[in-house]
């Protein structure tokens, strides 16, 4: 493992505009703590809404004067896959920093996070997405004469697009984006989550190194006056925005008071996760566990409602705090640790008025609930994994997104019973299933109203598949060529041919 301080003496903490890391106009300093002691690690200046006009400023010359809409799609697939090589050369480097900035397990950073950033990258630049021209001949008649009409539908870039990202998995998450909007021959203003912007920051020193032309990739981490600026500036022609329900709101809001476009939104989830009588319990046990507890439930598709059917509900429920008490609470450097701790104290806070709000409105606390004792645990924000019984479906911590590690749970007594208490919710991102009844399973599947299903396995994705929410939980999909739709806007051109 690489050392911490030599890592945090190398990154790039500066903004990223026009193939520079440049100073901001701005004032404001943010110093972000390690979450495992609340030691610093690095201090940035907070874009504002000056940085982010003379970023799009930017972007937007190199749209219009710079070579990057010209290249062929093969070129610019060729300058993404060397920025995919380049993730892969710098994982270590990357782990440690996007584990020391949000406190996710470097493992998971090292083989997961990191790798599947590079992996958003290269999927982008295969073939297949190259060939996206659509020809159409028909006979038709104009003007008394015969013609052969030869339609031509081309995608174009949309110009310069902003992109607005949260600061769970902030990597990994902006490579969904950014592969397939540069992919297009757009450019862009990216802004991080001020809590989380040091592994996206890196990706200026990757651009550049791999060739991709000054002004195309921008980067301004800033919080919401920097993210309001990107919505507000004309010159933006897309916005896609990753984060809350509310902020989303408001950005649909914005947004159409200045583009036609709408923006495309990934907002947040309260999964329900189904585990019918029939399903191989050891295997549930643990996948319900790794559903929400896994980056200590500071995920969009974190399974955070249990729905178990009645007949095995006290026994999985036993089996359940049993497995969960075994889980090491530890440093998420440990390689043994199963759960690091929470991003910040504000969120932890926040995750913990939750928790006395559960147990206000008659919850019974099963597990949990508590920041662990333990010298090297006082000093960070962790939470013991949290396990709730809920009675009554009205209860806050029930129907509102936690972002933590807290599962509320129920029982069930029908197929159509758990169907109903799984869509008994505003959001509709994710579910999951666990039964080894596979028709079962896709009948289901079909009844719930959310935009992705896992069936006896959690957050499995062929990159080719779309991954959005319904309802509050967003309005578009990430992936394959659904997002490279969003980023490009089809031109149709129709040559008449006359017959000599
Ligand atoms: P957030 O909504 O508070 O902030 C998201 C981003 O918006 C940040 O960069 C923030 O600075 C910026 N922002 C804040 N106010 C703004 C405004 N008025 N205009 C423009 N930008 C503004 O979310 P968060 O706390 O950073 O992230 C957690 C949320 O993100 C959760 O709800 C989670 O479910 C969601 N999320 C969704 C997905 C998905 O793919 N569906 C993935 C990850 C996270």
């Amino acid at each position: 493992m690489l050392d911490a301080k030599e890592v945090l003496s190398k990154v790039r903490c500066d903004h990223f505009v026009d193939g520079e890391y440049v100073k901001s106009y701005g004032t404001k300093e943010e110093t972000l703590l390690n979450p495992a002691n609340n030691e610093p690690i690095a201090t940035f200046k907070l874009g504002n809404a000056k940085d982010i006009n003379h970023a799009v400023s930017i972007a937007s010359a190199a749209f219009h004067n710079g070579p990057w809409r010209h290249m062929e799609i093969e070129e610019r697939a060729q300058i993404l896959y060397k920025m995919a090589g380049l993730i892969n050369d710098n994982s270590e480097f990357l782990a440690m920093l996007e584990s020391l900035n949000v406190g996710k397990l470097y493992k998971a950073c090292l083989h997961g996070d990191v790798p599947r950033a590079a992996e958003n990258f290269k999927f982008f630049t295969t073939p297949r997405w190259r060939h996206m021209t659509e020809r159409y001949r028909m006979g038709s008649n104009f003007l008394g004469r015969s013609i052969d009409a030869e339609s031509i539908v081309d995608r174009e870039p949309l110009g310069v697009c902003g992109i607005i990202k949260p600061w769970n998995s902030p990597l990994m998450l902006a490579s969904w984006y950014l592969a397939p909007c540069l992919l297009m021959g757009n450019t862009c203003v990216i802004k991080p989550s001020p809590w989380a912007p040091l592994s996206i920051m890196q990706l200026g020193e990757i651009a550049n190194e791999a060739g991709l032309p000054s002004g195309v990739l921008n980067i301004v981490p800033g919080g919401a006056d920097a993210g309001q600026a990107l919505v507000k500036n004309q010159d933006v022609r897309g916005i896609v925005f990753t984060g809350g329900d509310k902020i989303g709101r408001s950005i649909q809001i914005e947004n159409a008071q200045v583009r036609r476009k709408g923006p495309h939104l990934e907002l947040g989830g309260k999964a329900p996760t189904i585990v019918f009588d029939d399903a191989d319990m050891n295997l549930a046990v643990e996948g319900v566990a790794h559903g929400i507890f896994r980056s200590q439930g500071q995920s969009c598709i974190a399974g955070s409602r249990l729905l178990v059917e009645e007949k095995i509900y006290p026994e999985f429920m036993r089996r359940l705090v049993e497995y969960v008490k075994t889980l090491k609470i530890s440093d998420q450097f440990d390689p043994a640790a199963h759960i690091g701790p929470l991003i910040n104290r504000t969120h932890l806070q926040r995750v913990e008025d939750y928790i006395k709000s559960g147990i206000k409105e008659g919850a019974r606390l099963v597990c949990g609930g508590k920041r662990p004792q333990g010298e090297n645990l006082d000093r960070g924000n962790f939470l013991e994994p949290t396990i709730f019984e809920v009675n009554k479906p009205s209860i806050k911590i029930y129907r509102e997104e936690i972002f933590g590690p807290v599962l509320t749970t129920r029982s069930f007594k029908t197929v159509e019973q758990a169907v109903l208490m799984a869509n008994d919710t505003d959001y509709g991102l994710s579910a999951n299933i666990w039964t080894e009844d596979l028709e079962k399973a896709k009948r289901v599947a079909k009844a719930l109203d959310v935009g992705m299903v896992w069936v006896n396995c959690y957050f499995v994705r062929d990159l080719n598949t779309p991954f959005g929410g319904r309802k509050c939980s967003g309005n578009g999909s990430a992936g394959g060529r659904y997002i490279l739709e969003y980023f490009s806007q089809p031109k149709m051109t129709c040559i008449a041919h006359y017959s000599k």
